[in-house]
Formats: C-alpha cells, sequence, structure tokens
C-alpha cells in the first residue's frame, strides 16, 4: 500500500519538553514538596547536559546498550524480540531502543499492531536524522515514566530518594533504571520490593559488563537492601503551604529555594516531639517554634504544630496563629521607657494599684502575686513583674510601646487603636504571632534594626528599620541575658549561655511562650491549644522553657555563644542598688549597672544617711504597712516618719465623736488657692465627679478611699458630707460604705487644709 510521507521537521518542541511541575526544596536544595499538575503527574525537568554519567549509563545499560551504535531502531533486538514473541504466540517484548521509547511517549497511543510497530520505528528514524543521540537521551530521561505518575529520572530521584539525580550512587541510579521496563510491577512503594531488586541486580551487572561498574561495586550494590522514602517528600508542611499559598497567585517558580534548614528543621520537630507527653500532661496539646538567622533575617526551621495531621487540630500553623502575648511584649516597653531616658537602675514601684479606664477599673497583679515594693527595672523586667509594668505604661503613656509594636509588625496592620489595648499592652493583652514575635526579638539581637522574617532563599531583604536604638537594645538584651534576675526555674534549665530569654504566660495559662536570642540565632516557641482551652497552670518557663532550652543547646553543641558586646555608647558607674543614685557613704548595697553615656546618674542616694534604713517615699505606705503587719521586718521606713513603724501603722479609727468641727479647706481642682498650707493631701482614689452606679437590689457600696500626702503627715482625718468618717496614718486609706446620693469626700490635716471631692451613687 502507499503512505503519504510527511516531510522531515523537527519534532515541536512542546511534545518533547514536558510542562515542569514546581519542586519547594530547602537551602541546599534537598526537596520539601513535589507539587502535581492537574492530572497528578509531576515532572522536574533536567537540563541536558546535567544529567550525570552514572543515571545515563544505568538506564542504557537497562534499556538500550547498543544506543549509539543503532539508528534508531535495533534490528538484533528486533530478531531477538520476534523470537520471544512467537514462541509466547502473542508481543510480549518491545524491544524498543530509547529513540522508540521516546517516540512512543508522545505519540498517541494506539493498539499495538505489527503497523504501529513499523511507524514507530520509521518515526525514530527520523527522529535520529534530526536531533542527536544527547538530545535523545536527555528528552527520553526526562520523560521516562517511572510509576507512580512520576515523570522523568529528576522527578524520580526526588521522590524515591529525597535528592537530586546529581547525587545518586550507582545502586539507586540502577534501581531508577530498573523501572521503565514494568513499572506498576517494579513499583518501589509496592508490595514486592524483591521483584525490583532482583531486576536492579540485572542492571548493575549489566553496568559491569559493559565495563562502566567495577564488580566490586556491582557486588556491594547487590547486597544492598532497597532503600527508598516512603512516599514523596513532605517536609515542613506547614511553611510550605503557607510559601504556596503566598505565592499561587504571581505563579510558582519551577524550582523554589526556601530558607529552612531540613537538617534542622527535623531536629526542632524531633525536640517538640520528645515533650510530647510531658506537655500532654499538663493540658498542653500543641507545641510550635521557630529558629531564625539574626544576620539575614532568614528562618531556618519553622515547626507549625507536634504533627501535621488532624490531631490536635495538627494542620493549624501555630508559628502564624494570633495567640495573647503574655509577658512577651514587656521588653519592648522597657526599652520605650530607655529611649525616654530612664535607666536599667530606674526605682519602679512593685505596689497595687487601680488604674482606670473606660472599661472600669484595672487592678493588674503580679503572676506570684506578691508585690516587691520599690524594685529597679532590671528587676522587674527580669523578673517579669507586671504592677511596675503597668505603672510605667501609665507613666509613659501607650503611644510609645503602640506604635513600636506596629513598627516590629507584631500588631496587624488593621489593628484596633491604642484605647482598645489601653494599659493592658504591658501585659500582653495583644494577640500576636510566633514568627513574628521572633523577628521582633531579633530586633534586640540586631541592635535595634527591624527587617521582617524571609523565607525564600535569595530574596532581597527588606531594608533595615531602626525601631529602638542601638543602646537601649543593648541594655535590654543584658537583663534578659541576666542569669541574676531570672525565676528560679528558668535558672535551673542549664542553657548554654550567653543567652536573652523571655518567657510569657497568658490568662488561665492558655498560652506558653519562651523566646530568645543569641547573637546569632533567635528562637521561639509556643505551648498550648488551638482551641484556645486552658492548661493546667503552666507556666511559659515550664512549657515553653524546655523546649527552648534543648533547641538552644542543640544550635550550640560546642563552643558557647558569643557574647553580647555593649556599643562604644554604653558606660558602667557604680551605684547604690537600692536607689539606683550614686553612693553616699551611708549606703551599704551597691552594685555596677550599665547607662547610656550621658545619661549616668547625677544624683547623690539620699535614702541611706541614718541608721542603715532604706527610706522609702509615701507612695509605698500601703505595701509597706501590709509588710509591716505580716511581720515582715525589713529596714524599709517611711522617709519623714518615725523610723518606729509600729507608731506610723496605728490601726485605723472608726467613727468617734467629731474631733474637728471647723470648716474645711478646700483645695478642690484648684490647688493655687488652698491659702498657705503647710501640708497637702490629695485624694487619689475616688476621683472627682466619679459616679457609681448600684446594682439592683443594692443600698450602698463599699469604697477604699485613698489619699496621699506631699510631705510627711501623721495623720489625716476624712470627712463625708462634713461627717467626720475616721481618723488615718499612713498609708491613710478609709473603707467607707456609701449610699445613694452625691456626696462630698473630704480628707483634711489637723489644721482643717486638704482637698474636697464629690462623688454620685445612683
Ligand atoms: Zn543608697
Amino acid at each position: 500500500y502507499y503512505k503519504k510521507v510527511e516531510p522531515l521537521t523537527r519534532p515541536d518542541p512542546g511534545l518533547l519538553a514536558l510542562a515542569a511541575t514546581p519542586v519547594v526544596c530547602d537551602r541546599n536544595g534537598i526537596p520539601l514538596r513535589l507539587l502535581t499538575d492537574e492530572r497528578w503527574f509531576r515532572h522536574v525537568p533536567m537540563p541536558e547536559d546535567k544529567i550525570p554519567v552514572l543515571v545515563q549509563q544505568a538506564f542504557l545499560a537497562a534499556e538500550d546498550s547498543r544506543f549509539y551504535r543503532h539508528p534508531g531502531f535495533d534490528p538484533l533486538a528486533i530478531i531477538r524480540a520476534a523470537r520471544a514473541n512467537s514462541r509466547a504466540g502473542h508481543i510480549v517484548s518491545g524491544a524498543s531502543t530509547i529513540s522508540q521509547q521516546l517516540v512512543k511517549s508522545y505519540k498517541k497511543r494506539g493498539p499495538r499492531t505489527l503497523d504501529a510497530k513499523l511507524q514507530e520505528i520509521i518515526e525514530s528514524v527520523r527522529l535520529e536524522r534530526l536531533l542527536t543521540k544527547e538530545q535523545i537521551l536527555s528528552a527520553y530521561l526526562n520523560r521516562v515514566d517511572l510509576g507512580n505518575n512520576l515523570l522523568g529520572v529528576e522527578t524520580a530521584a526526588l521522590c524515591y530518594f529525597g535528592k537530586k539525580a546529581t547525587a545518586l550512587d550507582p545502586v539507586e541510579a540502577a534501581t531508577l533504571a530498573a523501572l521503565p521496563k514494568a513499572p506498576t510491577l517494579f513499583d518501589p512503594w509496592g508490595r514486592h520490593p524483591e521483584r525490583l531488586i532482583s531486576r536492579r541486580n540485572w542492571v548493575l551487572d549489566r553496568m559491569t559488563s559493559l565495563g562502566w561498574l567495577s564488580p566490586a561495586a556491582a557486588l556491594t550494590g547487590k547486597q544492598s537492601d532497597l532503600m527508598v522514602l516512603l512516599e514523596p517528600p513532605w517536609e515542613a508542611p506547614h511553611l510550605v503551604d503557607n510559601y504556596i499559598a503566598e505565592n499561587r497567585e504571581r505563579g510558582l517558580t519551577t524550582e523554589a529555594r526556601l530558607t529552612v534548614d531540613l537538617n534542622l528543621q527535623r531536629e526542632v520537630e524531633r525536640t517538640l516531639k520528645s515533650h510530647r507527653l510531658r506537655l500532654h500532661a499538663s493540658g498542653a496539646r500543641q507545641a510550635a517554634a521557630v529558629i531564625i538567622d539574626n544576620r539575614t533575617l532568614e528562618v531556618l526551621a519553622l515547626v507549625g504544630s507536634f504533627e501535621y495531621s488532624a490531631r490536635a487540630h495538627g494542620f493549624v500553623n501555630g508559628t502564624k496563629a494570633r495567640r495573647s502575648a503574655g509577658s512577651t511584649l514587656k521588653p519592648f516597653l522597657y526599652a520605650t521607657a530607655i529611649d525616654q531616658g530612664l535607666t536599667p537602675a530606674t526605682v519602679l514601684a512593685d505596689v497595687e494599684k487601680a488604674f482606670r479606664s473606660d472599661e472600669g477599673e484595672y487592678l493588674p497583679l503580679n503572676y506570684d502575686r506578691q508585690a516587691n515594693g520599690p524594685v529597679n527595672m532590671r528587676l522587674a523586667l527580669g523578673k517579669s513583674l507586671n504592677l511596675p509594668a503597668v505603672r510605667l505604661l501609665d507613666h509613659l503613656g501607650e503611644k510609645g510601646v503602640y506604635s513600636l509594636l506596629r513598627g516590629l509588625e507584631l500588631l496587624p496592620a488593621n489593628a484596633p487603636g491604642i484605647d482598645y489595648y489601653g494599659l493592658g499592652l504591658a501585659v500582653g493583652n495583644p494577640e500576636i504571632r510566633l514568627l513574628d514575635l521572633a523577628a521582633a526579638y531579633a530586633t534586640l539581637a540586631n541592635g535595634g534594626e527591624f527587617q521582617p522574617p524571609v523565607v525564600v532563599l535569595g530574596q532581597q531583604p527588606a531594608v533595615p528599620r531602626r525601631m529602638i536604638s542601638r543602646e537601649a537594645a543593648f541594655l535590654i538584651t543584658d537583663i534578659l541575658a541576666d542569669p541574676l534576675v531570672r525565676s528560679s526555674h528558668l535558672q535551673n534549665l542549664q542553657m548554654p549561655e550567653p543567652v536573652a530569654l523571655k518567657t510569657g504566660t497568658s490568662t488561665h495559662y492558655r498560652d506558653a511562650w519562651a523566646v530568645g536570642f543569641t547573637r546569632r540565632y533567635t528562637v521561639a516557641t509556643w505551648v498550648g491549644n488551638f482551641d484556645g482551652s486552658v492548661t493546667a497552670t503552666l507556666p511559659g518557663g515550664q512549657g515553653a522553657g524546655p523546649i527552648f532550652r534543648d533547641l538552644m543547646k542543640n544550635l550550640y553543641p560546642g563552643e558557647p555563644p558569643a557574647p553580647f558586646t555593649p556599643p562604644a555608647t554604653i558606660t558602667t558607674r557604680r551605684i547604690c542598688s537600692m536607689s539606683g543614685l550614686t553612693p553616699s557613704p551611708g549606703c551599704r548595697e551597691l552594685k555596677i549597672e550599665y547607662f547610656v553615656l550621658g545619661n549616668e546618674p547625677a544624683v547623690q542616694c539620699g535614702l541611706h544617711n541614718g541608721e542603715g534604713n532604706h527610706e522609702l517615699p509615701t507612695d509605698y505606705a500601703q505595701w509597706l504597712k501590709r509588710r509591716h503587719t505580716e511581720g515582715r521586718e525589713s529596714r524599709y521606713r517611711l522617709a519623714g516618719y518615725s523610723p518606729n513603724l509600729d507608731a506610723v501603722f496605728v490601726s485605723t479609727t472608726w467613727p468617734q465623736p467629731q474631733i474637728y468641727a471647723g470648716p474645711v479647706q478646700i483645695s478642690g481642682e484648684d490647688h493655687s488657692n488652698a491659702a498657705g498650707p503647710t501640708t497637702e493631701i490629695h485624694i487619689t482614689y475616688p476621683l472627682d465627679n466619679d459616679r457609681y452606679i448600684l446594682e439592683p437590689g443594692q443600698e450602698s457600696l463599699t469604697l477604699r478611699l485613698e489619699a496621699k500626702v506631699r510631705n510627711p503627715i501623721e495623720r489625716i482625718v476624712w470627712f463625708v458630707d462634713t461627717k467626720e468618717l475616721g481618723v488615718a496614718g499612713p498609708p491613710y486609706t478609709f473603707i467607707w460604705n456609701a449610699g445613694r446620693g452625691r456626696h462630698r469626700v473630704q480628707a483634711a490635716d489637723e489644721n482643717g487644709y486638704g482637698e474636697m471631692i464629690e462623688v454620685t451613687v445612683e
């Protein structure tokens, strides 16, 4: 018969080159995930000149050893096959050359007739005239079906061995070359590995007989087990999910390199899992961790949950979930304070105080529900005390801290305004994400310059933005790295030092955080439950602290971390540890502290001139009275009062016959008009024009009247509606049972000088 002869044209390159499916790798090129096309095929192409000789030889040995000598079809092989076929009575052997197989792979599949076979041979011969042998082999090795919808040697190398074809050893190359003959029969993930091993060993022998492999290497290879991955790579799933979701719109590149280091990633996963039982016993079913390289802001490891599965909501990415910050934001409050002129030696009052907000009154409590009286900033931050933090924020105003948290991208772009958080900013009301927190702490490690974290290798990093002064960043780092002010269970963790560390715990122990850094790395960990359920009293230090410790230890198996070094603008001074001021001869506890150059203490300590007592301002009267009545002796005294605290803290008297009936000098809102008082009394609670609403059925409410005095005064008298309520010594508080109506509340000294306010009870 006649056949139309088509002109010789180059085969459509589109036919030979399959569309590539993207592969996502770690920073060293180890595959994390191979995406599929819409028909669930995977195809990672390889340039012609990159296909290793070893792989070429293995496939030639297995499929077509005379490839370089035949014209596209192999007469000898066809004769051999014809004999086999006639013995079997049907076609069992294709006897196809690599060229023929290549033709078959892009021609539409028809019935395997003799005519089709002939067409294939003709086409192969044409192909050989158009392409070089190298081009044909390369096209073949890029298209060959290696089972499980994996096309090409690179794809199969990545999926079966987790490595690139260039990294294959002879045994692995022979294993891949064993597959094209019957990809399903020899399926590496199938139930008959012995079939594949037997075929592989035959390939190894062929390679030896062709002079491509030494007999010794073949022998060793034939004795080795079949070592393949259990499934296609599925590493760092939360990170890869996130990368795909953020880049799918733009189109994924064929090969993406992420910054993550798979070895470290696996180590972090193992470390988290090793804490699973311990945490589960405390009601915490999930954990997450991030490690960042401070120099580049590259994310080296990111583990979003214990396990990427439905168990305990494990598909949730815990590094991207918004959770209550607990105390983890306090370093940024204190950094703001330092940039506004305070120092690590600044004395802050750790005493209870009610703050007002639109939401009502807010009485912060320390984690251990203790009040320590006067504490310096170093201790307040190191021990993570809440009362001084809230007082400090109240003093500084929320604006600076709020804008710092926004600048560090801890708060989302659409975050509510300052008023929403109020003083809660100091104790971690905002909800934050672990990855953002790690980047914010890396800012401290980097001397105050912020950059967002980077997950794609080679991505142009953002220009660093200075958010905190170099000096404040160092001082905060030094405090966080000071083991002496850490809580005891953190001291017992045996951390690689020096390391700066902060822990955090949210309300009802919902979230436990531990975040910190060395000069080189930032490590952030979170423990809790994705459904927000509470844990059984698992504080940050105990929940996340041991994980943090293990991760740091893993980063520093030998040499300890490099020390944090102060910038040239930081100096040291010897100070009185009580007052933080230049020591006077009476000061007995001295210490060395860091100061920003030019902001060293200028004033001499005036608290330690007498008999070795520490004299406190009357702000501390309430705190000292409680301490005194609990029988806890100390050297604290109230400045300007009798050193005999029994005499100072006489028990408050209850209503008695009026001892003073004269008019009360009103200072009210206009202090300047109060004529000639030697003492000035200021009512701190309630405030003028406060309104109190009674609950239905309630007839009165109990208020604690509070006042403070400018100069020492032994007693003040409280009046309500010109009737004397009682006499009070320091701390001058008085309990008042307030009924319905508008009341005038007055506090006065024995001469009648004082202040009056009005409150309404409705
Ligand atoms: Zn002193």
